[in-house]
């Protein structure tokens, strides 16, 4: 059973990209507890039938497919799902790829290619292919998944961080367009977070140590918060906002 006790989306089917662990798992956790039916995806097909699983135990309503988010065929899956569903109401497009670490101008040309091509170009054109479906809907809702470092890049995470900042200029440019279909476009930009993303920093208490000097909140986020925040902006609740980058970082310095 849900512990989640607001039921804002019932009746609504959902697309949450890299949807098998971390941030994704848990978005699409929290919007299936509020009613919507989910369907989850990525790479893997163990990942995609574990979790798939597992919010099936809870009760919850998810279907799982193997979706890379590069692959054209693979996406085409996703929406082919929805339709079966009824049709297509939520789009959250999570995937991200962050092979190199270290300052940008170090960052190989195939880095900077796959950085922009599963971070930006896939998150472009599931938003393209989700469009016909979303109009349909006439409450559509897309969620970027960006991040802090989109605002305020680090200096290790030279090349993802500017894809991330792209994120934030398609937020804006694809809410302008849609808006005449009552579609809303929005990204997040969560902060560090709990993952297996982010364990290279977590588990290594001076690495932990030292971002935790740089977050007012002095701890690192758990992706249940994550889920609650994309929610709101995937309810009624949020009809009215569009174009924005919400920020879910405990306060760390945000401003572009
Ligand atoms: P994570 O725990 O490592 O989970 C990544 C998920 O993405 C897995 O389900 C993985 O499953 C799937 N995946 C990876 N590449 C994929 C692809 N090309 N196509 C489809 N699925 C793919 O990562 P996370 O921390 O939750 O990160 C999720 C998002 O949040 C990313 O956009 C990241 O940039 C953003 N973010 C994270 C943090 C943080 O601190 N964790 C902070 C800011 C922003 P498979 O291996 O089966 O594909």
């Amino acid at each position: 059973m849900s512990r989640v006790a607001l039921k804002r989306l019932v009746g609504k089917v959902a697309v949450v990209t890299a949807s098998t662990e971390g941030i994704g798992f848990a978005i699409a956790q929290r919007l299936a507890e509020e009613g919507a039916k989910v369907i989850i995806s990525s790479r893997k097909p163990e990942n995609v039938e574990a979790a798939t699983r597992k919010l099936l135990s809870q009760g919850l309503e998810v279907k799982g497919l193997t979706c890379h988010v590069s692959k054209p065929e693979d996406r085409k899956k996703l929406f082919e799902a929805a339709q079966k569903l009824g049709g297509l109401d939520i789009l959250v497009s999570n995937a991200a790829a962050n092979p190199t670490v270290g300052g940008i101008l170090d960052c190989s040309e195939s880095s900077w290619d796959k950085i922009f091509d599963v971070n930006v170009k896939s998150s472009f054109l599931l938003a393209k292919e989700a469009y016909p479906l979303l109009k349909e809907s006439r409450a559509g809702r897309i969620i970027f998944v960006s991040s802090i470092a989109g605002m305020n890049p680090s200096e290790y995470l030279g090349a993802y961080a500017v894809s991330k900042t792209a994120l934030l200029g398609l937020t804006k440019a694809v809410s302008l367009q849609l808006a005449r279909d009552n579609i809303t476009v929005n990204s997040i930009c969560p902060g560090l977070i709990r993952t297996k993303f982010s364990d290279a920093i977590t588990s290594n208490e001076v690495f932990e140590e030292a971002a935790l000097a740089n977050i007012p909140l002095n701890r690192v986020g758990e992706p249940v918060e994550i889920g609650g925040a994309v929610a709101f902006l995937a309810s009624e609740d949020g009809s009215y906002v569009t174009g924005e980058n919400l920020v879910i970082a405990g306060g760390m310095p945000s401003r572009l």
